[in-house]
C-alpha cells in the first residue's frame, strides 16, 4: 500500500460462494489493493473480506519449501494448537524427496492393504480443474471412491434433498432473481455476515417493495428490512415449515395446475400434513399460529417468490428433512421455473458448487452420476483409461472415523483443514494422528498439516489460473496475479506429479487442457470453453449454445428427472440432536462471522480482518450473561460432552436465551472441539447448529 499499483488482474474473490469478480492490483509481485469489478454476481460491490482479506497471500507464515516429518517425531494432536512446536518435528526437503516420500507411502498402503485403506480430501477453495483432477487421481490412482470435501459439512443435505425432489442439486435461480420477486423467504441463512454482497441484492429488492420474510432462531442482519421475522426455536425447522405447508394445503392455496402437471406425491403429503396444524406447531417452534398462517398465505399468493437458505437448514441431523420441506413449499405453490421464483441454497465456499459438480464427492462421479451407474462408469473408464470402483466411498466424517479405527491408513489432503472443521475435532485429530501416512498440500502449516508426514507448499488463489463456479451456477475465470513464494508450486502441477508417481501417465501442462477434458466428461459444461471464459469472464450453466448466455432460471417446463416430474417427500419431526439437560443446559450453535472465513487460515492472516475480530468470543443474550454473573469481555468456559474451550464473553441481543453462539475460525478456542459428530442419516452432514453445552466463568 502507498505507491500506486503497476497493473490490475481480473479474477474472482477467494472467499464465499457469491463469487464477486475482483481486480487484484499488483506492485512488485505483491497485491496492494483489491477492487470490485462488474461481475454478474457483484456489480462492482465487495464485502470486507473481499476488499481486505488478501494479506495471507504474502504472509511470512507461507510455506516455501516442502517439509517431511523428522524420523521418530511423534504425531501429537496437541501440536495442532502449537504451530511452533509442530514445526520442530519437520525438516525441509527437496521437491524430489518430498514427492517420492509422499507417493511411495500412498502406493505402499494401496498395494499392501488395498485401495480402501486410502482416502483423499480435496477442497472447495481450489479451482474446478484442481477438484476434477484430484477426484480423478483418487478414483484411478488410489483405486477408491473415498474422496470428499467440505461440501459434506456445508450443503450436503440440501443437495441430497434437491436431487431426490427435483433431480438437480444446484440452485434453480440466481440470488439476483430477487430483483423480479415480490416475496423473498430467507431461512437459516445470514447473508449479511456470510454472503454480504448477495445480501445487498436482497436489501435492494426489499427497498423496491418486495416482501422479505426472515426465519432464524437468532436475530438476523436482514430483520430490519423484513416484513415478517420468524424467530423459531433452534432445531424446529420441520415444525415451522410443515405448519406453512399445512396452511397451504388446507386453505387450498396451492397451485393446482402446477402440481397436477409437474409434481408427484401430493396426496401422501396432504395426509402427512394433517397433524401439523399451526396451532400444534406453535408449541414446537415458538412462532405464533397467526403469524404462521399469515406467512403461508403471503408466500402462496405471491406472484413470484424466491427461497434462499443456508447452513441453518443444512447443518442438522435432520438437514435433509429441512430441505425437503422447503422444496415441498416451492413445488406446492408453483414457485419454481419462472423469473423471481426459485430454490437457492446459498453455497458457502467460493467453489463448493464447482468442486461438487466436478465429482469431488464419494458417491457420484462428475455431474452427479452415481458410482453404481454402469453406463456412467463405462463412459468414464473409457475416457480415463482406468477401472472404476462401483461402490460409493466414505464421506468426510466417516473417513476420519475409519482412520481412528485403523481402517483408513493413508490420506492425501489438499487445501482442507479437518483438524479445525470437523465435528468433535479432538476425535478428528486423533484419527489424523493415527494415519500411517498423511500428505497435506496447503499454504500454511495448518492444524491438519501439523499431523502430516509430508507437507507440500501450494499456491494461493491469486497465484494461479483456473475456473470456479459460484452459488449462481456462474462459471468464472480466475487469473494469476502474482508468483508463488519460494519453491511453492501450483496445486495442479503437484496433483499431476503425484499421479505420475502413482503410475498414471498424465501430462496436463495447463488448466485449459483439464477444462477441455472436463467439458467432455460433464454435459453441464456444454458450450462453455476456456477461451470463452477468458473472453467473457463468466458464463452460467446450463448454456444452450456457444454464443448464448447461460440459463439463469431453469426447469421452466420440466425437471431433470426421468419423467420430468418433481417429487414431494414428507418430513417428520425428530430431535435436533443432543438435547440440553441439567448438566449441559445451553444449546451451542456454531458458524461463521463476517470478518473471518471458516478455519481462519486466510482471514486471520489478513491485518484489517484480524484487527476487526482479533480473538474468539462466545455470544450470549445479555440476560444470560447477567444470570451467569459475567460481564461482557469476561473470560468464560464453554463445555460439552466432547471438550471445553475458554474465550471472551460477548453480549449479543440477537442470541436467544438458552443459546451460546461461537465462530469456528479460532484455533485457540476451536468451537469444533465441542460440536457433536452425529450425522444426518442420508446426507452424512453433522449438526453443527445444535448440541448441549454448559457455560460458566473461566
Ligand atoms: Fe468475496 Fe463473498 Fe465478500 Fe463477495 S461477498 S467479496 S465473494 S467474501
Amino acid at each position: 500500500r502507498g505507491a500506486p499499483a503497476e497493473r490490475e488482474v481480473a479474477s474472482v474473490c477467494p472467499y464465499c460462494g457469491v463469487g464477486c469478480q475482483v481486480g487484484f492490483r499488483v506492485r512488485e509481485n505483491r497485491i496492494v489493493e483489491v477492487v470490485g469489478r462488474d461481475g454478474p454476481a457483484n456489480r462492482n460491490r465487495l464485502c470486507v473480506k473481499g476488499r481486505f482479506g488478501f494479506d495471507y497471500v504474502a504472509h511470512p507464515d507461507r510455506l516455501t519449501r516442502p517439509l517431511v516429518r523428522i524420523e521418530g517425531a511423534a504425531k501429537d494432536p496437541a501440536d495442532c494448537l502449537d504451530p511452533a512446536r509442530a514445526r520442530t518435528k519437520f525438516r525441509e526437503a527437496s521437491w524430489e524427496e518430498a514427492m517420492e516420500r509422499a507417493a511411495a507411502g500412498l502406493a505402499r498402503i494401496r498395494d499392501t492393504h488395498g485401495p480402501g485403506a486410502l482416502a483423499g480430501f480435496g477442497s472447495a477453495k481450489g479451482s474446478n480443474e484442481e477438484a476434477y483432477l484430484f477426484q480423478k487421481l483418487v478414483r484411478t490412482g488410489f483405486g477408491t471412491n473415498n474422496v470428499d470435501h467440505c461440501t459434506r459439512l456445508c450443503h450436503a443435505a440440501s443437495v441430497a434433498a434437491l436431487l431426490e425432489g427435483i433431480g438437480s442439486g444446484a440452485v434453480t435461480a440466481p440470488f439476483t432473481a430477487a430483483a423480479d420477486a415480490d416475496l423473498i423467504l430467507v431461512i437459516g441463512a445470514r447473508p449479511t455476515e456470510n454472503h454480504p454482497v448477495a445480501a445487498t441484492f436482497l436489501k435492494d429488492a426489499a427497498r423496491r417493495g418486495a416482501t422479505l420474510v426472515v426465519a432464524d432462531p437468532r436475530g438476523n442482519g436482514l430483520d430490519r428490512f423484513a416484513a415478517e421475522v420468524l424467530r423459531f426455536a433452534a432445531g424446529s425447522d420441520v415444525a415451522l415449515l410443515n405448519a406453512l405447508l399445512h396452511v397451504v394445503v388446507t386453505e387450498g392455496l396451492y397451485d393446482r395446475q402446477f402440481v397436477a402437471a409437474r409434481v408427484d406425491g401430493f396426496e401422501a403429503l396432504r395426509a402427512h400434513l394433517a397433524a401439523y396444524g399451526p396451532e400444534a406447531m406453535e408449541r414446537v417452534c415458538g412462532v405464533p399460529a397467526a403469524q404462521l398462517r399469515r406467512v403461508a398465505r403471503l408466500y402462496a399468493r405471491a406472484r413470484a417468490a424466491l427461497i434462499l437458505w443456508g447452513m441453518g437448514i443444512s447443518q442438522s441431523v435432520h438437514g435433509t428433512d429441512n430441505a425437503r420441506a422447503l422444496i415441498a413449499l416451492a413445488l406446492l405453490c408453483g414457485q419454481v421455473g419462472r423469473p423471481g421464483t426459485g430454490l437457492h441454497p446459498l453455497r458457502g465456499q467460493n467453489n463448493v458448487q464447482g468442486a461438487s459438480d466436478a465429482g469431488l464427492i464419494p458417491m457420484m462421479f462428475p455431474d452427479y452420476r452415481r458410482t453404481g451407474d454402469s453406463t456412467a462408469r463405462a463412459f468414464l473408464e473409457e475416457l480415463w483409461g482406468a477401472r472404476l470402483d462401483p461402490d460409493p466411498g466414505l464421506t468426510v466424517v466417516e473417513i476420519l472415523d475409519a482412520a481412528l479405527r485403523g481402517e483408513i491408513r493413508g490420506m492425501y489432503i489438499m487445501g482442507e483443514n479437518p483438524a479445525m472443521s470437523d465435528p468433535d475435532a479432538a476425535h478428528a485429530r486423533a484419527g489424523l494422528a493415527r494415519l500411517e501416512h498423511l500428505v497435506v498440500q496447503d499454504l500454511f502449516l495448518t492444524e491438519t498439516a501439523a499431523l502430516a508426514d509430508v507437507v507440500l507448499p501450494a499456491s494461493a488463489w491469486p497465484e494461479k489460473d483456473g475456473t470456479v463456479t459460484n452459488t449462481n451456477r456462474q462459471v468464472q475465470m480466475g487469473r494469476k496475479a502474482v508468483e508463488p513464494p519460494g519453491e511453492a508450486r501450483q496445486d495442479l502441477a503437484i496433483i499431476v506429479e503425484m499421479a505420475r508417481r502413482l503410475g498414471l501417465g498424465w501430462s496436463y501442462a495447463h488448466p485449459r487442457e483439464v477444462f477441455a477434458e472436463m467439458a467432455r466428461a460433464m454435459p453441464s459444461l456444454a458450450h462453455i470453453t476456456w477461451e470463452r471464459l477468458e473472453r467473457e469472464g463468466s458464463v452460467t450453466y446450463p448454456c444452450p449454445a456457444p454464443d448464448a448466455p447461460g440459463e439463469e432460471i431453469v426447469f421452466r417446463d420440466r425437471f431433470p428427472t426421468p419423467d420430468g416430474r418433481a417429487r414431494l417427500v414428507p418430513a417428520g419431526l425428530s430431535d435436533p440432536g443432543e438435547m440440553p439437560d441439567a448438566e449441559f443446559p445451553f444449546i451451542l450453535s456454531t458458524g461463521r462471522e463476517l470478518e473471518h472465513w471458516h478455519t481462519g487460515a486466510m482471514t486471520r492472516r489478513a491485518a484489517v480482518l484480524d484487527a476487526l475480530e482479533p480473538a474468539p468470543t462466545a455470544s450470549l443474550a445479555p440476560a444470560e450473561l447477567r444470570r451467569l454473573g459475567l460481564a461482557p469481555g469476561a473470560r468464560l468456559r464453554v463445555a460439552t460432552r466432547r471438550g471445553a474451550v475458554e474465550c471472551t464473553a460477548r453480549a449479543d441481543p440477537a442470541v436467544p436465551e438458552g443459546m451460546v453462539f461461537m465462530a469456528f475460525a479460532y484455533r485457540e478456542a476451536a468451537a469444533n472441539l465441542l460440536t457433536d459428530p452425529r450425522l444426518d442419516p442420508l446426507a452424512k452432514i453433522p449438526g453443527f447448529k445444535f448440541c448441549a453445552a454448559r457455560v460458566e466463568p473461566a
